[in-house]
């Protein structure tokens, strides 16, 4: 029986030359994990793809779409697997351009790797193009430009045939760029900014910092939501939840309002920085986008960059909102960010807040308050909630996991 399986290309991992078998096979680790539970017999790499077979032999387009999720994922096919009967695989590729959609033109391209089948591909393509025309006798075949192509690829003893492929997330297979700290808003941006640094492989930790005990713990259970949302693409390791609410009164009290938010934004960073450190993470990332909103002047990323040796990175800086609404609605993530949920960034604001902060003020501001103290105390009362979707993840050892007790299960519903 002709066997139904998704067949993944990936191009960025074949340019990475010595380090290639490192990426497909964190590629192939990454998707057992995305996969569990689907009925899935085997992943192999195979001559430049991998295979993804199913028990029943039967790939369906709902396991594909999971695939397409999982970054280093270029594009996917829905595939079939014979041997080496022409009669079989000239079927199977009749079954293949009837399933590629609408189309007037078509080419065959066979293929042989690591084989010594009889047939070479110049024979084969004639021999499938011949079954084709019989199968297809309106459509014509055009060598230089066709609508579609037909693949029949020869690799030891399997034939795999396929016509049409749908596009996966692109990027590099998580686990393959190091990791980094994202602090986590449930607006519309951080959750973007997280994905696409997970896209280009970086293991993912989110810190949402809270309004709780000042406020109820909605945004928090909304930040849940969304890493829920990214989870399927295995890029977040563990949500950490950061209850910020009696410091940003300390800091409300203690500095000027216009620059309020810079020194709540500078206190965030720096616990930020040393969650990153417990977990060996090299940079941190953020959602902001210049100009966007008040508080992200060249002049206030300035003072608030200031308080960190850690790089920062800002994957939307130069973005749009309407491009990262649109990527939003692509990885799932809209319909969360729609809800408004107060969090620490809606307490305690200044009526005007500054947008131009001089550096000298923001650092006496900066030294009015003991502001040791608190990211000291902030770090120790995080809380965390675990993924098991990202393989490559590794929690801390000590530090961090003494001290502090794991964010309750999920309570869906009781919000
Ligand atoms: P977002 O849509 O991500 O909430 P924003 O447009 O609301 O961003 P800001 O409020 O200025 O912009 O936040 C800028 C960045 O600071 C966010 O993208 C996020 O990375 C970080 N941030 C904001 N609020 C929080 C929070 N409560 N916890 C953790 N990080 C936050
Ligand atoms: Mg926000």
């Amino acid at each position: 029986m002709t066997e139904r399986l998704c067949l993944v290309h990936y191009h960025e991992i074949g340019l990475k030359g010595k380090n290639r078998s490192t990426f497909e096979n964190q590629l192939v680790t990454n998707l057992h994990r995305a996969l569990r539970g689907r009925g899935v017999a085997s992943i192999s790499r195979i001559s430049g793809h991998i295979a993804v077979e199913v028990e029943d032999r039967r790939a369906t387009e709902e396991l594909a779409a999971d695939i397409r999720r999982v970054p280093g994922v270029a594009r996917v096919s829905l595939a079939y697997k014979c041997g080496l009967d022409e009669s079989e695989y000239c079927a199977a590729a009749v079954r293949a351009l009837g399933e590629a959609g609408e189309f007037s033109t078509f080419k065959v391209h066979a293929r042989r790797s690591s084989t010594n089948y009889e047939r070479h591909s110049l024979e084969m393509n004639q021999i499938v193009g011949a079954a084709l025309c019989e199968a297809f006798p309106q459509k014509k075949v055009d060598v230089h430009h066709p609508d579609v192509t037909v693949i029949v690829h020869v690799v030891q003893g399997n034939t795999f045939v396929y016509a049409a492929s749908a596009p996966g997330v692109g990027g590099l297979p998580v686990g393959t760029a190091g990791k980094v700290v994202t602090l986590l808003s449930s607006g519309f941006d951080s959750p973007v900014a997280t994905w696409m640094v997970g896209r280009r492989g970086a293991i993912c930790v989110p810190v949402h910092f809270s309004g709780r005990p000042m406020t109820a713990d909605t945004s928090e259970w909304l930040c849940q939501d969304v890493v829920e949302a990214l989870a399927p693409s295995g890029i977040v390791g563990r949500l950490y939840v950061v209850p910020f609410g009696e410091r940003q009164r300390e800091i409300s009290l203690a500095v000027p309002q216009g620059l309020r938010i810079i020194m709540y934004r500078r206190v965030m960073l720096q616990v930020s920085e040393r969650i990153a450190r417990l977990e060996g993470a090299k940079a941190l990332v953020t959602g902001e986008s210049l100009g966007q909103v008040a508080s992200q002047t060249l002049e206030n990323i300035a003072a608030v960059n200031e308080a960190v040796e850690m790089p920062v990175l800002r994957p939307l800086i130069g973005s749009d909102k309407q491009e990262i609404i649109a990527r939003a609605h692509e990885i799932g993530t809209y319909d969360i960010s729609c809800q408004t949920a107060p969090d620490c960034c809606t307490l305690f604001m200044p009526r005007r807040p500054e947008t131009h902060a001089r550096m000298k003020e923001v650092l006496e501001a900066w030294e009015s308050f003991d502001h040791e103290a608190m990211v000291e105390d902030l770090v120790k009362n995080v809380e965390w909630r675990d993924f098991a979707q990202c393989p490559s993840y590794h929690a801390p050892r000590g530090g961090l996991r003494e001290h502090h007790t794991e964010l309750s299960p999920w309570r869906g519903g009781e919000r």
